[in-house]
């Protein structure tokens, strides 16, 4: 492919990327894009046209994702995209870009005039991030049906609106969420930013990734007692916060000793939180990532046994709230090779790397073949207005998939 090709793609990336950051409920504050919204719409509207406009057939499927396909000799889909949501006040970037890239990557297809084996879609998901409904990954658990209609009854937004009603408001019937779950999809690639300094710091042009981390969420809170700061002596205290302390600085240690894993205590609650109040209780909750269950359980069990030392030495109790525990998923060895083969065979400098953040990937990932290309971040900054990916970087992306599209058809 020639430079005047790559150049093409580079602005074909940039104009529609532009188009869909003024998609947002805060202008000028980063781009906030929750689900079933006037913002939603009208980013599926512009979606719409720019997928008919390289000869996608485009329908809306009961999550609310846009799909574009292409036709092959096969029924059955290879499906490429990512999600068209976005966080509070966030980039520019981040899912939309992919979901951009995949639309370039059935444009090269349609023009190189080769007949599909496999039917092609691009997806646009929608509700991944969660950040509406506190959930997230919608359209991929929708099309796998793993939701049923009386789940979205429960979920709620801070308004009180549910998924159910949310849907219904937006045009969609929730009520056949999960009357056809699909079948015929082959395998599942996604072009995503990498969201992180990695690749920038170690300077590839892109990412192969290798598996998209487990998780392992609790909150646990230990229970003291609450005492005049000054009258109360030290050894006759049950200091909550003091106890918490030394079991909390051991948690990032420890992740410290694992590779590729890292562990996150990003929420603190203190009571009665008065200064001169010994602290009655402490609540915190913990996220540990890794790439196996071995690593992210060792981990979470060795802060068990500190909470067990802590209660014994010194009398105070504590409670754990499990909250999540999602399997790391590994991506398609035979994926990742042709992947892997295109970035050989275009001479681009590029890396293996776990993904630390969820993604539609996993969803897919964990039920057929699936991959995931990461672009370098900017600064690694991400879920942030200040979020970039260079437009040259996204293009050897879509470039690389569709190498991997082509063998795709071959082998799946
Ligand atoms: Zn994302």
């Amino acid at each position: 492919m020639d430079k005047n090709q790559e150049s093409i793609i580079e602005n074909n990336i940039v104009t529609a990327l532009n188009v869909l950051k003024e998609f947002t409920a805060t202008p000028g504050c980063g781009v906030t894009r929750f689900p079933f919204t006037e913002e939603a719409r009208q980013a599926c509207a512009y979606l719409k046209e720019r997928m008919e406009a390289v000869g996608l057939t485009v329908r809306m499927d009961t999550s609310g994702a846009v799909i574009g396909r292409l036709e092959g000799k096969r029924a059955s889909t290879i499906m490429i995209g990512s999600h068209f949501d976005s966080v509070k006040h966030g980039g520019a970037y981040d899912g939309i870009a992919g979901v951009v890239c995949a639309i370039e990557v059935a444009r090269l297809l349609q023009e190189s005039g080769r007949e599909l084996e496999y039917s092609l879609e691009v997806i646009a998901t929608n509700d991944e991030e969660g950040a509406r409904f506190n959930t997230g990954l919608f359209t991929g658990k929708v099309l796998l049906g793993q939701l049923t209609c009386e789940e979205l009854k429960t979920q709620v937004d801070a308004e009180g609106v549910s998924v159910y009603q949310a849907m219904e408001d937006f045009g969609l019937q929730p009520e056949q969420i999960a009357a056809h779950p699909r079948d015929d999809i082959k395998a599942f690639l996604e072009i995503h930013i990498e969201q992180g300094p990695v690749l920038e710091a170690k300077n590839k042009e892109i990412g192969i990734v290798d598996v998209i981390v487990g998780i392992k969420r609790a909150r646990i809170k230990i229970n003291g007692r609450a005492d005049h700061a000054g009258t109360m002596p030290m050894h006759m205290r049950q200091d909550a916060l003091e106890q918490a302390a030394k079991v909390i600085s051991k948690i990032g240690d420890r992740a410290r000793l694992f590779r590729n894993c890292v562990a996150t205590v990003g929420f603190l609650q203190v009571e009665p939180n008065i200064m001169n109040i010994v602290p009655q209780s402490v609540t915190f909750a913990v996220d540990i990532r890794g790439v196996d269950e071995e690593t992210i359980m060792t981990q979470y069990y060795s802060l068990l046994a500190d909470l067990d030392r802590m209660s014994l030495e010194s009398g105070l109790t504590y409670e754990v709230e499990h909250l999540l525990y999602a399997q790391p998923v590994q991506m398609s060895e035979s994926i990742k090779e042709q992947l892997e083969i295109s970035c050989i065979n275009r001479q681009l400098e590029y890396m293996h790397l776990p993904s630390g953040a969820g993604h539609d990937a996993q969803i897919f990932g964990a039920q057929l073949p699936a991959a995931m290309l990461f672009v370098p971040s900017v600064g690694g900054r991400s879920h942030c207005p200040e979020e970039k990916s260079e437009a040259r970087d996204l293009a050897k992306a879509v470039l690389v998939a569709y190498d991997g599209i082509v063998k795709m058809m071959d082998f799946c």
